[in-house]
């Protein structure tokens, strides 16, 4: 059964690397307006070491915890950038929550994510309305601990927040970024959401739709 997990988990990397591959272009043009165009790219790299990490360690015979622990070092170590550092930080800590024993649950994950989300804000220092991944991770966190708590199914509680995420996304448009590269170009990035926010949208709103098949 722990066999399973992991090859679970790892299943779900490769539908992080497939929807990264298929919105590319567009996260270097949301981040091309304010920022320096490399998000797409960046994020590529990252969940390719990822995938090839998993996979290395499903090979290796690790548990779920592991294998994201693996994705989550390739991934800061091959990406670069800053999101690359913070996708990798999120994946080792959720991989430290969920650990290599049972299978994950909504009580597990729900901590994990709260771990990952503590982590990003100590590492990268921004707060909720600064115009980051942050401003999704934080309600995206909030809303899967409040279904975990409730009694809800990991696919229930993850849908639920995932529908959370892509809300929070779609309203950093409005916002005027205060950290990271796109702070001195401000004012052009009105009216387009942050492109961390919606690639971390876009992400969990993809692993939403496996977990409920
Ligand atoms: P870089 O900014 O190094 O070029 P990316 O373009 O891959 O890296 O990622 C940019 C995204 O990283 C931003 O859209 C934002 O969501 C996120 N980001 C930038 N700085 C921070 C920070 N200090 N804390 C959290 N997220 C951040
Ligand atoms: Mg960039
Ligand atoms: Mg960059």
């Amino acid at each position: 059964e722990s066999r399973d997990a992991a090859e679970r988990v790892a299943d779900l990397v490769s539908i992080v690397r497939q929807t990264v591959d298929e919105h590319v272009d567009e996260l270097g043009r949301m981040d091309a307006i304010a920022g320096d165009g490399d998000h797409g790219i960046g994020m590529q790299r990252g969940s390719h070491a990822a995938d090839a990490a998993a996979r290395e360690a499903i090979a290796a015979g690790a548990g779920a915890g592991t294998v994201l622990e693996r994705a989550g070092d390739a991934w800061s170590h091959r990406a670069g950038g800053t999101s690359g550092a913070l996708w990798g930080l999120a994946l080792r800590e959720l991989g430290g929550a969920i650990g290599d024993e049972r299978a994950p649950h909504a009580t597990s994950v729900a901590a994990g994510v709260a771990a990952a989300s503590d982590g990003i804000r100590s590492y990268g220092k921004a707060e909720v309305g600064d115009k980051t991944m942050v401003d999704v991770l934080v309600p995206f966190s909030a809303t899967l601990t409040r279904e975990a708590e409730t009694g809800a199914s990991l696919a229930d509680a993850w849908g639920i927040a995932a529908d959370a995420a892509v809300a929070a996304a779609a309203a950093t448009a409005d916002l005027l970024p205060r950290m990271g590269r796109a702070r001195p170009h401000a004012e052009k990035s009105l009216g387009t959401p942050d492109p961390g926010a919606h690639s971390f949208a876009l992400i969990v709103r993809a692993v939403a739709d496996v977990l409920t098949e």
